[in-house]
């Protein structure tokens, strides 16, 4: 596996040379945007990032700005991108680095709050030019084709994966690290879509000689999703709606509609709508109510649609339901 790693090493740096997209977060890059870049990217599309991103950094240009701001700023500036940990994780990081300076070694950038292994390799590679790999399902995919390697895709395999490029890491570190995710997320792609004819591991790669590329990786079995039935309510007073804030647990200290597991009379019901969300281990099965409510009941804040709109923010989960407050 390591010779064939190694063969397969300046093929792929070439091919990203060649190949690579634009992407915003490539250009003017510090430790720093190499960071909020990588958390941002962590389980979110490419497009998604792309978009929010240069506005995320002119808003927040430095570690020092986002140590600034309050947690609510970096929460509505993080809206729609989801899984609003990281950004928390992201404040709480650049606090650190205002106060300490962006780390230098992997132990430092491992020990930013919501940094893993992945992130971790990334940042190092990227940004500090250090040769830490940095395997995600992507690059698991990519070498498990690559060695038409059978076993199942689970931590372990990630650790041997990670321990193999570290013995071929070549000094362009960052174009390596980013060449293998660019190759998973352009030409290697999952299921049995594999770009073979484009890819530079042509010929080199052990799946596609056997023809079998979309049986690699080999999947854990799947667990079930846990199914949450959720009543959501939009209750409008006046030109007002209700608002509170989730406490511990899933979206933590955002923004919600008040929603319950089991049905509420708070007034005249307007209208209904069934919506579904998916997290990653729970499904929320939520039918929203428009109400108008028969009083301004003082267990929520209440907030005009232009005050929602730009201060308080509302995870995705509930986008269904905004068409009801902007019209
Ligand atoms: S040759 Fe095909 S299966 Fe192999 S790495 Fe390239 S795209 Fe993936």
């Amino acid at each position: 596996m390591r010779d064939l790693l190694l063969s397969a090493v300046p093929p792929v740096l070439g091919w990203f040379r060649a190949h690579r997209r634009d992407l915003p977060w490539r250009h003017g890059r510090t430790p720093y945007t190499v960071l909020v870049a990588e958390l941002m990217l962590q389980q979110t599309r490419v497009e998604a990032v792309r978009e929010r991103y240069a506005e995320f950094l002119l808003r927040f240009p430095t570690a020092e700005a986002l140590a600034r701001a309050s947690e609510e700023e970096v929460l509505k500036a993080w809206e729609g991108l989801g899984y609003y940990s990281r950004a928390r994780n992201l404040h709480a990081a650049a606090k650190r680095i205002a106060a300490e300076g962006f780390p230098s070694d992997y132990a430092g950038v491992r020990a930013l709050p919501g940094v893993g292994d992945y992130t971790a390799g990334a940042v190092c590679s990227i940004a500090l030019g250090l040769p830490v790999p940095a395997v995600d399902g992507n690059v698991v995919r990519v070498l498990s084709r690559l060695f038409a390697d059978g076993r199942v895709q689970d931590a372990e395999l990630k650790r041997e994966y990670a321990a193999l490029l570290e013995e071929v890491y070549p000094p362009e570190t960052g174009d390596f690290a980013e060449a293998l995710m660019e190759l998973g997320a352009t030409v290697c792609l999952p299921g049995g879509a594999p770009l073979c004819g484009q890819c530079p591991w042509k010929g080199l790669c052990r799946a596609e000689r056997e023809g079998n590329a979309s049986s690699y990786p080999v999947r854990p079995e799947k667990r079930e999703r846990k199914k949450v039935l959720l009543n959501v309510y939009v209750l409008r007073f006046g030109e007002e709606y209700a608002l509170r804030r989730r406490g511990e647990g899933l979206l933590a200290g955002l923004w919600e509609f008040p929603n319950y597991p089991a049905p509420r009379d708070f007034g005249e019901t307007l209208n209904t709508l069934e919506a579904k969300h998916v997290f990653t281990h729970v499904e929320w099965h939520m039918t929203g109510r428009l109400v108008a409510a028969r009083e301004r009941f003082p267990e929520f804040v209440w907030a005009d649609s232009a005050s929602i709109a730009a201060r308080y923010a509302v995870p995705s989960a509930f986008k269904a339901f905004l068409p009801w407050i902007r019209v």
